[in-house]
């Protein structure tokens, strides 16, 4: 699985207005809380900002919450691939589009436990299990609990992404252990509707919010390259650093993986450094998030990876062949890391 499951939704509107949100007022004064702290306009004008001038401030910020020298590692396995019945335009896993991807049965406990223990060898301590359902059902969640159990007992982390989530399901992970679970927002709400139609952004908002609820951290990013304009990044980066009531605490940023069959598989590559510069301002106005380069990161150079890590990512996502012992891609990741004079790790300041 090359982009990491992401389910996503449709149209609705939100925009990224500024309500600001007041809790119990003190001495009669109204308590903003610490929300919806950024106007479209402003993160527009952060993405303006000359490329020297946006990469001293994201540094700056970085710095002041993380160590710069550590990248976290954590490892992506697709516990049940394929078969899906939504239509993420991006996503070689939906039924809606011939890429070849055969559908599976969900992983065995067995198998789980083998891939966690040789990503943990491998240096992950965050393991996310991803299932291609629209929304896991009260069977498929009895078998998630069995495996989020087998994660924890080889000492990682454990992060899921099933899709949509009541808050009973949510409850029921996190009685199992769960830590994270990723929903990515994927794209602006004006953008949702060109690229699924299956599901609209609230039902998004809904499970990050179900989620939250039962005290599991949430894992929520986007994609870009996909046709967006810049004005609609600025917009996903408002409605994740505008979430009630804090910003997600993990940000993964996906370049857009272009499978062919999938709709978007003629789209036009996007600049490098407007990446770059959307790792940087999401390291802006999310300061104390994990900013994770995800999908995409296989085809970008060495030098475009360093550059996002000077912009403030600090976690990488490997995709599941890591899972072999002496993966390539496992030792040019590491060996990238080495060259940087950088350490996997995950301590914050
Ligand atoms: S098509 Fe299904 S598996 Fe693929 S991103 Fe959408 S919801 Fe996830």
């Amino acid at each position: 699985m090359d982009t990491p499951v992401t389910h996503s939704p449709a149209t609705c509107h939100t925009g990224a207005e500024q309500t600001v949100h007041f809790c119990a007022p003190r001495n009669n004064q109204p308590v903003p809380q610490s929300t919806n702290r950024w106007a479209v306009e402003d993160i527009e004008a952060l993405f303006a900002l000359p490329f020297p001038e946006l990469m001293f401030k994201a540094q700056q910020v970085h710095r002041e919450h993380f160590n710069p020298a550590e990248v976290e590692f954590a490892t992506l396995l697709s516990i049940k691939t394929g078969g899906c019945p939504e239509d993420c335009g991006y996503c070689p896993q939906s039924v809606h589009y011939d890429t070849g991807v055969d559908a599976t049965k969900l992983m065995e406990a067995d198998k789980v436990r083998e891939a966690a223990e040789l990503a943990k060898a491998a240096g992950a301590t965050r393991f996310c299990m991803g299932a291609a359902w629209r929304a896991p059902k009260d069977r498929d969640i009895e078998n998630v609990v069995t495996l989020i159990k087998t994660v924890k007992d080889v000492g990682l982390e454990a992060c899921c992404t099933l899709g949509m989530l009541t808050k009973d399901h949510a409850e029921q992970l996190k009685e199992a252990g769960l830590d994270y679970y990723n929903h990515n927002l994927d794209t602006a709400p004006e953008n949702y509707g060109n690229i699924i139609s299956t599901r609209d952004y609230q039902d998004r908002l809904d499970t990050l919010e179900n989620v939250r609820n039962v005290g599991v951290n949430v894992c929520s990013g986007g994609i870009i390259g996909m046709g967006e304009s810049r004005r609609q990044r600025a917009e996903l980066i408002g409605q994740l650093a505008n979430l009630h009531p804090h910003y997600p605490d993990s940000v993964p940023i996906n370049n857009l993986v272009k499978v062919e069959g999938t709709p978007l598989a003629e789209t036009d590559d996007i600049d490098p450094l407007e990446f770059v510069r959307m790792i940087a301002v999401a390291r802006i106005t999310m300061p104390k998030a994990r900013v994770r380069l995800s999908a995409g990161r296989s085809a970008m150079a060495d030098t475009m990876q360093a550059l996002c890590f000077m912009a403030g990512a600090n976690s990488i996502f490997y995709g599941e062949k890591l899972l072999t012992t002496g993966n390539p891609d496992v030792e040019a990741d590491l060996n990238l890391i080495e060259r940087l004079g950088m350490t996997a790790g995950k301590s914050g300041h």
